[in-house]
């Protein structure tokens, strides 16, 4: 089965409201002379106070789709209360919403969450009616020290804790090795897809064949546009989660527009 490549831009805690703005006219300026089903998922994910600023997402080319959704970088898993400085699934929702990243390293390392937290927020996510891109990746200790697959495998296993495989086929996951982060150090792609195929043996364990086959699973560390065609032409890797290159509109096009070459490919 063929899986729609999803590129997703990450971000972080970066751009002001106006910033924000401008970037995402730069995507959709892009994206104007394309149909929808030429293109992969597209998807951006700014901070909160932005999120306000990319309403002009929906698509105006009268196709009546929309061909950028929009993810925020974290919430909770309640719906409301005592919880200063978070935000609720039904928030994400009502700011126009469609993924929320969570297991971040960055706010696993930075602010403790755990697989628990992750598999508490995933189901919270599924239940509200939006899809959770869930992160994963090994340290550099954990690759050296030969663990990296048995980390992966246990953080995905906790993530996906008690999640019916419907749910399961719908949510995406991405392996983001930490060591890749930020660093300009992209993972080799056959090792990258070596692991995600590690993945999706571990999705069909926990929820079946059709469930693995299904869900996209999108590698993520130092992606930019030479690197992307490679890693989109692996078996198993469905796409990325973009950092430091989504923050300009010319990288992050052209890693939109050679992932559609890859797609052209493939038909
Ligand atoms: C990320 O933060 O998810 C990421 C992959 O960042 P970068 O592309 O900058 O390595």
């Amino acid at each position: 089965m063929s899986r729609k490549p999803i590129i997703a831009g990450n971000w972080k805690m970066n751009l002001l409201k106006a910033q924000a703005k401008d970037l995402l006219e730069g995507i959709k300026d892009y994206v104007k002379d394309y149909k929808a089903p030429e293109l992969p998922t597209i998807i951006i994910a700014p901070t909160f106070t932005s999120l306000s600023a990319v309403e002009s997402v929906k698509c105006d080319c009268g196709c009546g789709g929309n061909k950028i959704s929009v993810a925020c970088q974290n919430c909770h898993w309640e719906n409301s209360g005592a919880y200063t400085g978070e935000i609720s699934v039904e928030m994400a929702k009502d700011a126009g919403c469609d993924y929320v990243i969570i297991g971040h390293s960055e706010r696993r390392q930075y602010f403790s969450e755990t697989d628990e937290m992750i598999n508490k927020k995933a189901k919270a996510i599924l239940a509200g009616g939006l899809l959770p891109i869930i992160c994963c990746g090994e340290t550099l200790e954990q690759r050296e020290a030969g663990v990296t697959d048995e980390h992966i495998a246990t953080q995905i296993r906790a993530a996906l804790k008690d999640i019916s495989s419907e749910d399961v086929a719908k949510s995406v996951i991405a392996y983001e090795p930490i060591w890749a982060i930020g660093t300009g150090k992209t993972c080799d792609s056959i090792e990258a897809n070596r692991v995600i195929s590690m993945i999706r043996n571990v999705v069909k364990d926990v929820a079946g064949s059709k469930a693995s086959e299904e869900i996209r699973i999108l590698y993520g560390g130092s992606v930019k546009p030479s690197t992307i065609e490679e890693q989109m032409n692996q078996s198993d890797i469905d796409g990325a989660l973009v950092g430091g290159a989504s923050l300009k509109a010319d990288s992050f096009n052209e890693i939109i527009a050679n992932t559609m070459k890859t797609m052209k490919q493939l038909v």
